[in-house]
């Protein structure tokens, strides 16, 4: 018989189910795992197979996230100091043009994959258009697109102003240049880059202001809003300036006052002088409408139209301005909404390729991949977290796009405007608290980093791994997947599912263990790799 226990003893022993949910994590192995059915369709025979979830943030699968996480480390460091071009290009007389539709394809795809996610596009249609020109200006003829429609702001690309800076022809080569030393040896060197904001006011050094109310937490949020189109634009100026087709690996987090900078691994080097001069001439003007004056608060909301299907101003009747006519009503002597600048400190260090160096700054890029943004720097005292709050406030009413039902307070209809809009309750991403403002991707790489997909890093991963264990590919086609689902009779609960992950994982690092020692010629116990680790 069991002893008797009383009840704080029993609280105070382990959970079952956590116990295996802390054992799998422990190993590496997804405590999320998806159940998938394999048949065989040579013998018939069904196997249950379970694939990791392939979550990226730690706090909903803590393996996954390290695996996305060793993938991107992967992945920066083989760009990083390429010396042969990672794609080959076909021997023809026209790479220039090449490379601008190349570059068109690119911002084409980032457009559509984020029209695809819901977000706003202007500020990628307006880089589209720039490229377009590029594209004209190289030599060819007629558009990338048929039938684009007519840019509704043709105002907007007017006046953005071309950055004061000397313009280089742009040759189609990713990497940077190489210099002999005198003994003969050749080396190119790479560098480490960290771009921040400007200042909004003095910060002390546990990122909170010294006087909040002096500090620009209007400016701060509308940085941070559109630092990814800054971003695009400095990547555009260096490229420029530099006369070449600059790969980037960049990682963007927020720094302790919670603003966000950027650390970037560039392919080539660039002068402390000639980045700060790149840098100062770098901005990215927001030629929205204005956003200053509340027009309508929360007590005199715009009503909406359900004949029209506009909104229209409760105290006069009359219908409010369309997106399009306010982006038109901009007059020529208006001042832009937001001017996004970077700030004039900045990081810049050469790195030798293999260097300690190397591995450092990509554990500094790769560092908080794993977190949401707000939880990079959790507040710790009162101070941070009433600073955590302003900015908050400060975003709240922010219009963080052209669809943002923040408009309606200043008196415009947001753009595909629909009912049931209420600012301070926008659903865009930016407002949410773990953003700060930011909702881009964490991770920017350029096409050309290391000539490979995420996809091909996994790859190369689990080859080496069947190398390794002295596994044979096996035919993709010799088997169908089928997910199962709850009502199906072979499916297992999540805690079962977990039971195999642990099995699985003991098995595997068992194998491992054994193919390694064999590699270096030690004894081996005879274990077989067997299941696949989710
Ligand atoms: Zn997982
Ligand atoms: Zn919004």
């Amino acid at each position: 018989m069991t002893p008797r226990t009383t009840r704080a003893q029993r609280l105070a022993m382990p959970l079952a189910r956590d116990v295996v949910r802390d054992l799998a994590a422990e190993q590496g192995g997804c405590v999320r795992p998806v159940q998938l059915r394999r048949t065989d369709l040579d013998t018939g025979h069904v196997e249950q197979v379970l694939i990791p979830c392939g979550h990226t943030l730690a706090t909903v699968c803590p393996s996954c996230a390290e695996r996305a996480k060793t993938l991107r480390a992967a992945q920066c460091r083989e760009g990083w100091h390429l010396d042969t071009e990672p794609v080959i290009t076909p021997d023809q007389p026209d790479d220039e043009q090449r490379m601008w539709v190349e570059h068109r394809a690119e911002t084409q795809q980032h457009r559509d994959q984020a029209d695809a996610a819901g977000h706003d596009t202007a500020e990628l249609d307006e880089l589209n258009a720039e490229l377009d020109e590029e594209i004209t200006h190289s030599g060819i003829r007629g558009n990338v697109l048929p039938n684009r429609t007519a840019r509704r702001h043709r105002s907007t690309r007017r006046r953005q102003d071309a950055p004061d800076l000397p313009r280089r022809p742009v040759a189609p080569r990713t990497i940077g240049k190489t210099y002999t030393a005198p003994d003969g040896a050749t080396f190119r060197p790479s560098m480490f880059l960290t771009l921040t904001c400007d200042s909004y006011g003095k910060v002390g050094a546990d990122g909170t202001p010294a006087t909040p109310d002096s500090y620009d937490y209007q400016r701060a949020a509308r940085d941070a809003l559109h630092f990814a189109a800054l971003f695009d634009r400095l990547i555009q100026n260096l490229r420029r300036f530099l006369g070449y087709d600059l790969q980037y690996f960049a990682a963007v987090e927020p720094q302790k006052r919670l603003a966000p900078h950027v650390h970037v691994a560039i392919r080539g080097t660039v002068s402390r002088a000639e980045l700060r001069q790149v840098l100062a001439a770098t901005y990215h003007q927001v030629w929205w409408p204005p956003a200053g004056k509340i027009s309508h608060d929360d007590a005199h909301l715009p009503v909406w139209h359900e004949a029209s299907g506009w909104y229209l101003d409760p105290a006069t009747g009359e219908f409010l301005p369309t997106w399009d006519g306010a982006l038109d009503a901009i007059g020529d002597d208006d001042e832009p909404l937001h001017v996004a600048k970077f700030g004039p400190k900045f990081d810049a260090q050469g790195v030798m390729s293999g260097s300690r160096d190397t591995a450092r700054c990509i554990g500094y890029l790769t560092k908080y991949l794993t977190k949401q943004i707000a939880d990079c720097h959790q507040a710790q005292t009162d101070a941070q977290a009433a600073h955590a709050e302003r900015l908050a406030d400060a975003l709240r009413y922010e219009p963080c796009s052209p669809t943002c039902a923040n408009w309606l307070r200043y008196g415009v209809q947001p753009k595909n405007a629909r009912e049931g809009l209420r600012p301070g309750r926008c659903t865009g991403k930016a407002h949410r608290r773990e953003y700060l403002g930011y909702a881009g991707r964490r991770v920017l790489v350029s096409r050309k980093w290391s000539g490979k997909t995420l996809a091909d890093h996994r790859a190369d991963r689990k080859a080496w791994l069947m190398t390794t264990l002295g596994l044979s590919a096996i035919d993709p086609s010799r088997y169908t997947w089928e997910p199962v689902t709850p009502g199906d009779p072979d499916h297992m609960p999540p805690a079962q599912r977990l039971l195999h992950v642990v099995a699985d994982r003991q098995k595997w690092h068992a194998a491992l263990t054994n193919a390694r020692a064999r590699a270096s010629g030690q004894p081996t116990h005879d274990l077989s790799a067997t299941g696949r680790a989710a």
